[in-house]
């Protein structure tokens, strides 16, 4: 049983980053930028940004915060990501969901400039990602694509099954699964799904990204089977798990990720990767080598 560190792995990612930015500043003089833009007060979305920053900070990503009270108007955040679609010195923009009650998210996120959406929320790029053209793609997703690939998991001809079908896991991780040179064949379930064990238990590959404790039990999973864990809770002493049972698939799978420390790192870490991405492409300039070494194969065309 193997279990895929994401935190050693994202580790690496971000030493990657850190080069290439490097040599973006020694050899083109270009220093990446990436602009936040967090809305409101929720606690939970002030830490992320923060730590979306700090890991700008280590690898030498200029970032810039903008912040709004709870109040804000879709007009007023659309023109500053306006103002920032123009910004030459812009690279990368990132709007912190969820936004305040009451702001259209689909149509703010529309108004970020596709080839700045460090995100990959952008539908043009999902619509990309769905037509073969991948662009820039979600975080999380290209995360779980980089784990899978640096531990050498098959997935050409497996059966993947992804519990959960949001725009922002569920959906793009099927595409991404789908695309060529990846090949999996892949099925989503959702809530409706019945029943969801006779489905989890055909999986190669599960990944479960529901946002339920312990929703996925050992009698869930097909020995042998790798587990990705992308849920992230609570449990009632305060502490961090994720939607799999842990303790006890551990006796099942044949590899899983740990919740602390397996695709939530990564997902910090392909941040930063977007940002870079979207830098080289906007300015017409090669991606570094190091950077290529961890973006999935199938997006490196
Ligand atoms: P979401 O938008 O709430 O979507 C949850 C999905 O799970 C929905 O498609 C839902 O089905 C499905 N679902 C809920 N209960 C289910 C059940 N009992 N059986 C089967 N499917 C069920 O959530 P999300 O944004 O994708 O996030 C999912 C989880 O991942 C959350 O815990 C979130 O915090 C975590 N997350 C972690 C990271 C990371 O970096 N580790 C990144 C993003 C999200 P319906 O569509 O039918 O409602």
């Amino acid at each position: 049983m193997t279990v895929l560190d994401g935190a050693s792995l994202a580790k690496r990612v971000r030493s990657n980053v850190q080069d290439a930015v490097r040599e973006l500043q020694e050899v083109h003089g270009i220093m990446p930028r990436l602009d936040a833009l967090l809305a409101g007060e929720d606690p939970a979305s002030r830490v992320y940004v923060r730590k979306k920053r700090e890991d700008c900070d280590e690898v030498g990503i200029d970032s810039h915060l903008h912040t709004f009270p709870d109040t804000v108007t879709q007009q007023d955040l659309r023109s500053q990501i306006e103002t920032l679609n123009q910004t030459e010195a812009c690279d990368g923009i990132l709007v912190q969901l969820p936004l305040p009650e009451g702001l259209d998210e689909g149509r703010i996120l529309e108004a970020v400039d596709p080839t700045k959406d460090a995100d990959g929320f952008h539908p043009g790029n999902l619509g990309r990602l769905l037509s073969d053209r991948a662009g820039l793609t979600p975080a999380t997703p290209t995360g779980i694509l980089h784990l899978l690939e640096a531990y050498d998991v098959p997935l050409e001809g497996k059966h993947a099954v992804i519990v959960g079908r949001s725009n922002i896991v569920g959906k793009p991780l099927a595409a991404l699964f789908l695309q060529r040179g990846v090949d999996a064949t892949v099925t989503i379930a959702h809530s409706r799904t019945r029943p969801l064990e006779d489905v989890t238990r055909q999986a190669d590959v599960l990944v479960v990204a529901a946002g339920k404790r312990d929703l996925v039990t050992a009698d869930m999973v097909q020995e042998g089977a790798v587990v990705v864990d992308v849920g992230i809770n609570r449990d009632p002493d305060g502490n961090l798990t994720g939607d799999v049972a842990y303790d006890e698939v551990l006796d099942v799978a044949g590899a899983i990720t740990p919740v602390p420390g397996g695709v939530g790192p990564l997902t910090r870490a392909m941040l930063l990767v977007n940002v870079l991405r979207a830098c080289c492409a906007r300015r017409g300039v090669p991606v570094p080598d190091a950077l290529l070494d961890v973006v999935p194969a199938s997006l490196q065309g």
